[in-house]
């Protein structure tokens, strides 16, 4: 079982490498940023990966980061879950659930023991989970979103 931050992100940029896709300064930086989110259990929209890698000092366009994004969704690395139109990226290696506040498209990563039945009844019905997909979605309001009434 891979763990740690840096592990998974190296186990990514493997993953990378037998696909034939070159380890660039870009794919690194937007697969660390999902790796930095994976350890608070969040997902990042596109734009909260481009405002890391500023942040950070990097001179990388947002059209790139959605690209890179695309790549690795396609790989299997990442997976993406529509948030009220938008999409949020998570690493994917380790399988979870959903849980998303429609307010703020803040995402949260919940283990799978406990959404075990809701996957089993999916499973039922012919619906099978893997670690691509989004699995369980549990949509609602965090904390802020609820104090803040529209
Ligand atoms: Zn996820
Ligand atoms: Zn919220």
């Amino acid at each position: 079982m891979i763990t740690s931050r840096a592990d998974r992100v190296d186990a990514a940029l493997d993953q990378l490498r037998r696909a034939g896709l070159r380890t660039t300064l870009a794919r690194r930086a937007v697969l660390d940023a999902l790796g930095d989110a994976a350890v608070e259990r969040r997902h990042l929209n596109a734009g909260e990966v481009h405002r890391r890698l500023t942040g950070r000092g990097l001179a990388v366009e947002l059209s790139t980061v959605h690209r890179v994004l695309g790549h690795l969704v396609d790989l299997g690395v990442a997976h993406a879950v529509p948030v009220g139109g938008a999409a949020t990226f998570g690493l994917a290696d380790h399988p979870h659930h959903h849980a998303v506040c429609e307010g703020c498209g803040g995402m949260r990563q919940l283990p799978v023991p406990a959404v075990a039945a809701s996957v089993a009844a999916a499973r039922e019905v012919g619906v099978e989970m893997d670690g691509g997909s989004g699995g369980v979605v549990v949509y609602g309001r965090c904390p802020a979103c609820r104090t803040t009434t529209t």
